[in-house]
């Protein structure tokens, strides 16, 4: 039961756990935040290489279990243990996160450090293997999708390492994989809702045509009723016969995304198809 509810599975193989922590060429000068510490597996090694470690750790008897694992040694004084959950934590500043946490948490998590400033320098995480082959898929392939896009808006993520069942204590029921997240920094401009708003509608459905995904149900109202608010905030006057059906198809028609299939649609794409419909005054959140 407890190693259903915290996602506890401890990372027995050291090479492996060195292995991680090494992706991350930490600096003496950094300050690193372990999410999900666990008895300290990769905590020891981030110790030996780093500044500080901010660790926030859930359950209470974890964190009773790493505390006593550093007591009395000269690491001790470089390591705070946060008793709670990252979700609702408040941060501390760290240049570099490192993680293995339970797979529940994958996006939260993600996006948590995403919306982090200052940004830190880079991420070192363990996901289970189908979530982290989303994260760094391109597209044009099977697996890209609004994740991926969302991800790849905001940071530069890289497919590190394979890490097998038979790693870990119990073993887990599915394979990990480990991959870095670069933030870029200056973070693009553009507001994470209204990107992610577009990838709601585009991605609905990733084999038909950007055209064919703007007129299923729901969508043209949604986009009315942004448009509405747009135009009282702007003080604008709605103008009666304005129709949205034909200002979204003509948004598609002149940028030419409306008969693309979204599969092929990368972050570029987006972006501009993004503006473009932003130059009508039509928002998606
Ligand atoms: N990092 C250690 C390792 O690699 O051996 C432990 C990994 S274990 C998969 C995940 C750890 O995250 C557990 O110690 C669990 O209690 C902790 N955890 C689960 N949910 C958490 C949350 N929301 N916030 C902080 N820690 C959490």
């Amino acid at each position: 039961f407890k190693t259903e509810r915290f996602g506890q599975h401890i990372l027995k193989n050291p090479q492996m756990a060195q292995a991680i922590v090494e992706k991350a060429n930490l600096k003496p000068t950094d300050k690193v935040l372990e999410v999900g510490p666990g008895t300290g597996n990769l905590t020891t090694y981030i110790l030996s290489q780093a500044k500080h470690v901010t660790a926030v750790e859930m359950d209470p008897r974890m964190a009773a279990e790493l505390t006593k694992r550093f007591q009395g040694k000269p690491e001790q004084r470089k390591l705070e243990i946060i008793i709670g959950d990252f979700v609702k934590a408040s941060l501390p500043y760290f240049d570099v996160c490192i993680s293995n946490t339970p797979y529940q948490i994958s996006s939260p998590l993600i996006f948590r450090i995403l919306s982090h400033r200052p940004l830190p320098r880079t991420c070192i995480l363990m996901f289970q293997r189908e979530f982290a082959l989303r994260l760094v898929a391109k597209s044009g392939t099977d697996l890209w999708s609004r994740l991926s896009a969302n991800v790849q808006l905001y940071a530069k993520v890289d497919y590190l390492m394979h890490v097998g069942k038979n790693n870990f204590r119990p073993p887990p029921l599915v394979e990990s994989s480990v991959v870095r997240i670069a933030p870029r920094d200056p973070p693009p401009p553009i507001r994470f809702e209204e990107f992610d708003g577009l990838g709601r509608v585009v991605f609905s459905r990733r084999n038909k045509t950007c055209h064919a995904n703007f007129m299923a149900k729901g969508v043209l109202g949604m986009l009315e009723k942004n448009w509405k608010t747009w135009c009282s905030e702007m003080n604008q006057i709605v103008p009666d016969e304005t129709n949205i059906k034909s200002l979204v198809e003509s948004v598609l028609t002149e940028t030419t995304y409306g008969e693309q299939r979204v599969a092929k649609m990368d972050v570029d794409d987006l972006l501009k198809l993004l503006a473009a419909f932003h130059d009508v005054g039509i928002h998606f959140a």
